[in-house]
């Protein structure tokens, strides 16, 4: 797809590129805030899989940047913004960033470290493996990175904050809701305007952090292996036969961001310039280090190589 045509059939990718960010990700996250205000009284944030960085963006420039105008402002008060992602991603401003695997244990350690001994009021967590396209696995992989998502949480969040997760909607979807209520009250799934209705993305946003009482993170696998086991976990609505019949949970889900707004599934016609032509913007910044560039040199070297062959049999 050219550059001009994509603009045409994905309104946020060419807004993106307009008002600055990164991705069209951004609009997601400002789409759940419109409807959730997750970032109300937030001083200090993680970022899960934040790069090429449009959610570390939304943060900086909602929470960080307006905090640092202010002229009353200490340093005290500026929020403390952490983004953790595999890739390596361009610097933001009040954005510190920790290259490292969220499932990774000691990952966990590192995010603490940064706050000192305090504790973070929001953890957003957009990550997603590649899409292999079969949903099973690709559902069961992103349901991976959720819990190692929540594994973070429990080290990290205070009591009272909030966690917002990508999922992916599918069969275990019920499960995963579960799993989320046994530490927050609250938990509603949805899906913003940006996202296209065509993609089985959605979001948990997860309210008011209440880990069970005597609550210790190591016990945090153990736990959620009784959600919906024979056993079930005693203080849970959700335990042992909830999928079905009149136990089956109903999973509170809402389209949020505003709905007389741009449509992600529709094409919308280019703005002309006086000379009535349309000029495509480039990215707002393109990944520094993307996993695909070793695969497009190796496949460039191989075309070269091809076409050397091919000019020797010409000249044989
Ligand atoms: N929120 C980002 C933004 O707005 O720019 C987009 C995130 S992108 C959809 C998903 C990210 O998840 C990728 O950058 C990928 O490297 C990251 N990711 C996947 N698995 C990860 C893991 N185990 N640890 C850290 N990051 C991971």
């Amino acid at each position: 797809m050219g550059k001009a045509s994509r603009d045409k059939r994905d309104i946020y990718y060419r807004k993106a590129k307009e008002e600055g960010w990164r991705a069209r990700s951004a609009f997601k996250l400002l789409q759940i805030d419109e409807e959730f205000n997750i970032f109300d009284g937030v001083k200090r944030v993680v970022d899960l899989c934040a790069a090429p960085g449009s959610w570390s963006q939304v943060l900086s420039r909602k929470l960080y940047l307006p905090a640092k105008r202010s002229s009353d402002s200490k340093d005290g008060d500026v929020p403390l913004i952490v983004a953790i992602d595999l890739q390596p991603m361009a610097p933001i401003e009040g954005v510190i960033q920790v290259q490292g695997d969220i499932t990774n244990a000691r990952t966990a350690e590192v995010v603490i470290r940064h706050f000192d001994g305090c504790k973070a009021d929001l953890v957003v967590c957009d990550g997603a493996p590649d899409v292999t396209g079969l949903h099973d696995m690709d559902e069961f992989v992103q349901s991976q990175l959720i819990l190692a998502g929540l594994t973070i949480v429990t080290h990290v969040l205070k009591e009272g904050g909030k966690f917002i997760a990508k999922i992916f909607r599918g069969k275990d979807t019920s499960l995963l809701y579960c799993q989320l209520k046994l530490f927050f009250p609250i938990v509603t799934f949805a899906k913003p305007k940006s996202s296209r209705n065509s993609s089985i993305e959605a979001f948990a946003i997860c309210e008011n952090y209440s880990p069970p009482d005597g609550f210790n993170p190591k016990d945090l696998h153990r736990l959620l292996e009784k959600v919906g086991s024979p056993s079930g976990a005693d203080d849970l609505d959700c335990s042992s036969g909830w999928l079905e019949g009149p136990n089956k949970v109903y999973i509170p889900f809402l389209a949020c961001g505003d709905l007389n707004g741009y449509d992600s599934d529709r094409s919308y016609p280019l703005p002309k310039d006086a000379q009535g032509s349309y000029r495509s913007l480039d990215p707002v910044q393109p990944p520094i280090a993307p996993p695909y560039k070793r695969a497009l040199e190796m496949k460039k070297a191989s075309s070269q190589g091809i076409t050397e062959l091919e000019k020797l049999s010409l000249e044989s």
